[in-house]
Parts: C-alpha cells; sequence; structure tokens
C-alpha cells in the first residue's frame, strides 16, 4: 500500500486512508478464499458482427458470489485486487476458467467461437505472464486463435515497452489482442500504431453520447475511420439501443457490444441460446 509507505507518511495518512487500507485487506483475504471456494464465475457478452447481426466472439466478465455480500461488481472488487496483488490469482483463474469452458464446448461439438478476457496492468507487467498463458492454453488443449487478450490503454502506457515486448509473444502465440475502453486513456493515437492489436474497444462512455452530443459523434466516427486506417477492426462498446446501431451501421463499425443484444449471462445460457452445433 504505497501511499502510507516512507517518510511522509503521518502527513498523509487519514482516517479515510485507514479505512480504505482496511477494506482492501479485508477483501484480499475474502477473494483468496472465493479462490478457494469457487465462488467467481464467468459470465459472457456476445459481440456482434454490425453488418450480419452474427454472434462473433464473447467477452467473458468475472462475477462474484460472496456468500454474505452477495454479488460484488468486478468494478469494485478488481481495483482493489489490483492494490493488493491478488489479482495475479483471479487472472490467472480468469484465463484457465475461459479456456476451460471454450474447451468443453468444443467438445461438446458447437462451433468454436472466439473468447476475449481482460487482463489488467499488473497481470500485463508480470516477466512472466506470457508463458503462464502458454502453460494454460497446454493444460486446457485452448486453439490460441480463439484467445484474444483485453487490455486498456492506461495499462500499455504504464511500462510501455516491456508490454509490448509482452503482446509481441502473445501475438506470436496466435492469440489476438485489443485496446479495452479506448479513449478514455492518456494513450496517444501515435502510440497505436507500435501496439501489436487486432480490436480496438471503443469505451461506452462516447457511444452512450453519441446520439446526444455532436463531438461525441465525431470522436466515434474520427476513431473508426483511425482504426481502419492502422488496419485495426473495431468494437464499440455499450450499445443499447437500435438508434445507436443504426449510427454505427453508417460509420462502418465492424463489432459491437451491448445490452441491446444481450448483457453478459452464464455458460449454460450461451450454450442454449447463442452457440451452433456442428453440421457432423
Ligand atoms: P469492461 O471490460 O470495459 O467491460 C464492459 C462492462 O460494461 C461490463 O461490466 C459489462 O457488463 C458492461 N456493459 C456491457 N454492455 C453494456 C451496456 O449496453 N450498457 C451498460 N451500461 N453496460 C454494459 P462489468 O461486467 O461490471 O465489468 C466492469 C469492468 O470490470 C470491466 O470493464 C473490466 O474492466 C473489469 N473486469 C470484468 N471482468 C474482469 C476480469 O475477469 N479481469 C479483469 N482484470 N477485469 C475484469
Ligand atoms: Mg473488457
Ligand atoms: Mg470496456
Ligand atoms: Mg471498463
Amino acid at each position: 500500500y504505497g501511499k502510507v509507505n516512507g517518510r511522509n507518511a503521518r502527513l498523509f495518512y487519514t482516517e479515510q486512508m485507514n479505512e480504505d487500507y482496511h477494506e482492501v485487506l479485508v477483501l484480499d483475504a475474502d477473494i483468496r478464499k472465493a479462490l478457494q471456494r469457487n465462488e467467481f464465475e464467468l459470465y459472457y457478452q456476445p459481440q456482434i458482427d454490425v453488418t450480419s447481426g452474427d454472434v462473433i466472439g464473447l467477452e467473458a466478465l468475472i462475477r462474484w458470489h460472496h456468500p454474505k455480500k452477495g454479488p460484488i461488481s468486478p468494478a469494485k472488487f478488481i481495483p482493489l485486487a489490483e492494490e493488493s496483488g491478488v489479482i495475479t490469482q483471479i487472472g490467472e483463474w480468469v484465463i484457465n476458467e475461459a479456456c476451460r469452458q471454450h474447451r468443453e464446448w468444443v467438445n461438446q461439438g458447437f462451433v468454436p467461437i472466439r473468447i476475449a478476457v481482460n487482463v489488467s496492468a499488473i497481470e500485463l507487467q508480470r516477466v512472466d505472464f506470457a508463458d503462464q498463458v502458454a502453460e494454460i492454453m497446454h493444460q486446457t488443449k485452448m486453439d490460441p486463435r480463439y484467445l484474444e487478450i483485453e487490455i486498456t490503454e492506461n495499462s500499455v502506457m504504464q511500462n510501455t515497452e516491456d508490454c509490448i515486448q509482452t503482446m509481441n509473444t502473445l501475438k506470436q502465440m496466435g492469440i489476438s489482442l485489443s485496446i479495452d475502453d479506448f479513449g478514455t486513456g492518456y494513450s496517444s493515437f501515435g502510440y497505436l500504431k507500435q501496439f501489436p492489436i487486432q480490436y480496438l474497444k471503443i469505451d461506452q462512455s462516447f457511444i452512450r453520447s453519441a446520439l446526444k452530443e455532436q463531438s461525441s459523434a465525431a470522436i466515434v466516427k474520427a476513431m473508426i475511420q483511425l482504426a481502419h486506417n492502422f488496419g485495426l477492426k473495431v468494437i464499440a462498446e455499450g450499445v443499447e439501443d437500435k438508434d445507436i446501431l443504426h449510427l454505427l451501421q453508417l460509420e462502418s463499425c465492424d463489432y459491437y457490444q451491448g445490452y441491446y443484444f444481450s448483457r453478459p449471462v452464464a455458460a449454460q445460457v450461451v450454450q442454449d441460446n447463442v452457440l451452433k452445433r456442428k453440421i457432423n
């Protein structure tokens, strides 16, 4: 907990920080137990081809069913897990579970579909991250063509050289990479061409305001054009109605995700409603 360390600790140490620190510790202990007790689950949100309407992929999103506190949002516990370091174990569980599920679906005769997992900056910065992923893929017999790793632009910007090297290794392994929440961070367009990525995910804040604000619509349009100039496919996040989908069709966006098509759902629901069986 860096901020409380060091010479200036007393100056900056406040009641609020005390509470925050306590919360991190409690959650850290809870998360370690949760991993052992199988309290985590992956939900999947379909990604749709804007033109054909076909499901082209699934984003895996973690869910925590806390025995006492009920469901806890990843928006709440992922940042705490990053702070305590336990994100490493969560991340390993997530990739393993996504690959295991994919293998199970393939074994059951479903047409394989790409699965995207979210990876946080702390995981990406580990020197053994790519090795860890390779080991999981080997164990689960996951075909790397069906694995996608989502990284936020801020996480790449924290340790750019090393991150790009890890990303290159992952790409060489056959995994695809995407930049998540694009537009919310502080990476410049200039950096984009250095990243060995295939997909750009436009953050939902731009998508949501695109119909209300001329400026957001212009930003969305510019991002799509820029990504296409770099040879990237664009995924719009947070599509909640058909008006915004129409706008995305007009601007030649490639894919979208959002409540309009489906919320994130349990594996069984994906299997029953989204996946297709192989013909023979
Ligand atoms: P994200 O990766 O940008 O995921 C998109 C979030 O937007 C998800 O929230 C999803 O449920 C939500 N969403 C999708 N469509 C719509 C829509 O049409 N409207 C609205 N209002 N929301 C929509 P969720 O599942 O709560 O996850 C929040 C964030 O937590 C994720 O943002 C991601 O940064 C993080 N996260 C989730 N699962 C993992 C994980 O396994 N590992 C890591 N490191 N982070 C994760
Ligand atoms: Mg994501
Ligand atoms: Mg996102
Ligand atoms: Mg996000």
